[in-house]
Order: C-alpha cells, then structure tokens, then sequence
C-alpha cells in the first residue's frame, strides 16, 4: 500500500483529525441504520487507546453550504456518545473560530465533533482557507471515509495534502476497502464474472473497461441491459434506454469482443406499463412489446446468470437487476444476491442498492467483502487516483 495505515503513524498523546463517513441514514431527526458508525468504531477505540485528543469529522446529506437542523450531526454525536461512553463536544463555529484552544482544554472522557462539514462552502469547494483553519492544532490526519475519498472536498483532499506524508494516512476501514477492492484488480482467479446493473452506463463504465481486462464474463442487467438490447437491435419497447450512452455500450462491447470476454443479456424480462405497477408480466423472450418497459430480469435469464455465477471464482457486482424497491420487480436483484453468497467464489459487492440487496437477503456474511462506498468502490476498481488517496501519498 502506498500510503500510510494507522498503525503505522505514531499518535500518541497527539491531536488527531479523523475523517469519517457519519452520513448515517435519518428520519424525522431519528437515525434508522447506524452500520456506518459501527464500521467506523474500530478506527476510533484504536486511536483513543493512544491519546485522548480526537476531533471526528463528517458530512451528512447535501446542505448546500448553509446551515440546516435537519441535516445536523446532533443525534449522531448523542449515539457516539452512548456507544464510547464519553461526552462529545458538538463543535459549530469551528470555521470561525479554530478548535486549537478546545483540544488544549479537552478532558479525559471528552471528543471533539465537528458539525457537518457541508454547512460551510468551503467544504465542497475543496478550499484552501477553510482547510487550513481545519488543520489548526492538529498533529495527525485519519481518512477512514471510505465512501467520500473520491469526492475533492476540503476535508478528504485539500487539508491532507497540506501535511506532510508521515503525518497523515488511512484508517482500519479504508485499509480494508483498499485491501479487498486491490485484489480484484491484481490478483482474481478464472472463471472471473462481473456483474454490472441499476440504470446508467455512464457512472459505471470506467470500472468495466477496467475489470474487462481480467473478466471472463461480464452479466448486465437492470435498466442497463436495454441500452446492450437496443443497440442489437432487440425490441425493447418503452423500457428505459441511455439514447446518448449508446456510444459507450459500443466501447465496451468492442473491448470485450477483443478481450473474449463473453457479454451475458437478458434472454426474458419482467415486464410492466410502469415502474410503481402492483405486478408484472413474463416475456417469452428477448423481445418487449410497445408500451411495456422491462422492470426486472425474467426466470430464463436468473437461472442462466445464476449458472454462470456459481462457477465462478472471482465475482464482483455492483447494480440492480430490476427495479427492486418495488417488491414486484425484486426478485431478480435478491436471487443475484443469493447465488453469489451461495458461491465459492472471492465475492465482492460494490456499495449502494446491491449491498442492500446482499443485507436484505440475509446472506451477507457469504460474502467475501461488501463495500461501503458504491460511487468510491467504482471510482477505485477504475483507477486507483481518489483524490482523498492522491492526497495522502
Ligand atoms: P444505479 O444507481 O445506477 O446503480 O441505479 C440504481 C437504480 O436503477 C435503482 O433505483 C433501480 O430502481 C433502477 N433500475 C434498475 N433496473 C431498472 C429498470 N429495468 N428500469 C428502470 N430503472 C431500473
């Protein structure tokens, strides 16, 4: 790895930065899944075995640089509170006034949070005052965001390259990112699948070009597969299709022609008038009516993917096969999710809808790694340039 681990930065008695992805899914003020907080536990108990001096920092939803209650830090600072059984010091003006006199002051059972860093422009606008006053009083940078280190933002990108090397690196969460999502990229054992759905071409490409190189097979599905079927000039009626993308189905086509790397389709569809129908119906083949858009992959097509799943050895998916937050079109995604928790093969899950798919099913523990950043989980498998790891080299 070329750059640094936690364990490998001396922090001791030191002030540390740690960058975290406390994004935690909220309702009504009310946090409705804490995973992110859990995973990023193992970073935090390490670095308060060294020294107390902590200031957690984390984004939550997109405030658009202004502040709003409803996207505040304050329930998840109550929770981290309750899990480590210290006071957290919820810190708001810290663009205004820096936190170099507080961490001085810090008790024994206190940490610092930063609120929301997206509540202040700088922030996304990756900038260098902001970053600076960020850095104040700080010995030691942390990254362990997995989710956001593909994002130029002040705290992932700007503030770490202000540090020298030795005083900056990744947490145990990002390690482990790193670690899973590197051996698809140098090591991964044949018969070498891709699975690749959800609904656009455009965001996934790069990793495709990228895996091609050492797939044997790439499965498409989701809104996706209908860009492939109409560009083969298969009917597929009112089902969503990238009409601008078509160019880059082609790019990836020819590379897999080139590479023999087989491209798997859709052979029957779920079909429905709409995406919010109650149910759908089963085409016989390939082929979809006027008026009818593909929603799901059909009973064909799940036990071909399956087949070719289950003899694989190195699996990578990253997508929806249908429409699956409506339970009607659900099927394909969750019988996906369960071949590849049911194969032998070195699985890994690329974030978002599919690792919801995999949590859902119940099988998660099969799988080899689940990602906790879909967008930075594609970014990576892509190139291996994130900007909150150019940052820290
Ligand atoms: P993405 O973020 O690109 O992975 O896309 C995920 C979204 O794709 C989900 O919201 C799915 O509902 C949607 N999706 C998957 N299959 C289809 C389909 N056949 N038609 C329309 N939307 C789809």
């Amino acid at each position: 790895m070329d750059v640094n681990k936690l364990e490998d930065l001396e922090i001791a008695g030191k002030s540390v930065f740690l960058r975290l992805d406390l994004n935690l899914p909220m309702k009504d003020g009310v946090i409705t899944d804490d995973t992110r907080l859990a995973e990023a536990l193992p970073s935090i108990r390490y670095i308060l075995g060294k020294t107390r001096k902590l200031v957690i920092a984390s984004h939550l939803g997109r405030p658009k640089g202004k502040f709003d209650k409803n996207q505040s830090l304050s329930p998840v600072g109550e929770r981290l509170s309750a899990v480590l059984g210290k006071e957290v010091l919820l810190v708001r003006d810290y663009d205004k006034e820096p936190i170099d006199q507080l961490l001085n002051q810090l008790g024994k059972d206190q940490i610092i949070l930063l609120e929301n860093l997206r509540f202040i422009p700088g922030e996304v606008e990756n900038d260098l005052h902001f970053a600076g006053n960020l850095l104040k009083g700080i010995d030691v940078y942390v990254n362990d965001a997995f989710g956001t280190m593909h994002r130029a933002h002040a705290s992932v990108a700007r503030l770490p390259s202000l540090m020298p090397k030795e005083r900056k690196g990744v947490g145990i969460l990002v390690a482990k990112e790193m670690q899973e999502l590197l051996r698809l990229k140098t090591e991964g054992n044949s018969p070498y699948t891709v699975i690749v759905g959800g609904a656009k071409v455009s965001d996934k490409i790069g990793m495709m070009l990228s895996l091609i190189e050492k797939a044997n097979s790439l499965i498409i599905g989701g809104a996706m597969a209908y860009s492939f079927l109409a560009k083969q000039g298969v009917r597929v009626g009112a089902s969503y299709v990238e009409k601008d993308q078509l160019d880059l189905v082609d790019a990836i086509t020819r590379n897999c022609l080139a590479r023999k790397v087989a491209i798997e389709l859709p052979i029957d569809h779920v079909v429905a008038k709409s995406i919010d129908d109650k149910t759908g119906t089963i085409t016989q083949g390939a082929d979809i009516e006027d008026g009818y858009m593909g929603v799901d992959i059909g009973p064909k097509t799940i036990e071909r993917y399956r087949n070719v799943i289950l003899s694989s050895k190195t699996i990578f998916w990253n997508g929806p096969m249908g429409v699956f937050e409506n339970e009607a079109f659900a099927r394909g995604t969750m019988q996906i999710a369960e071949a590849c928790a049911k194969s032998d093969a070195f699985s890994v899950v690329g974030g978002g809808d599919s690792a919801a798919a995999v949590k859902k099913s119940g099988l998660f523990a099969k799988i080899d790694h689940i990602s906790t950043g879909g967008g930075a989980a594609l970014k990576f498998l892509e190139s291996s340039a994130l900007p909150g790891l150019v940052a820290l080299r």
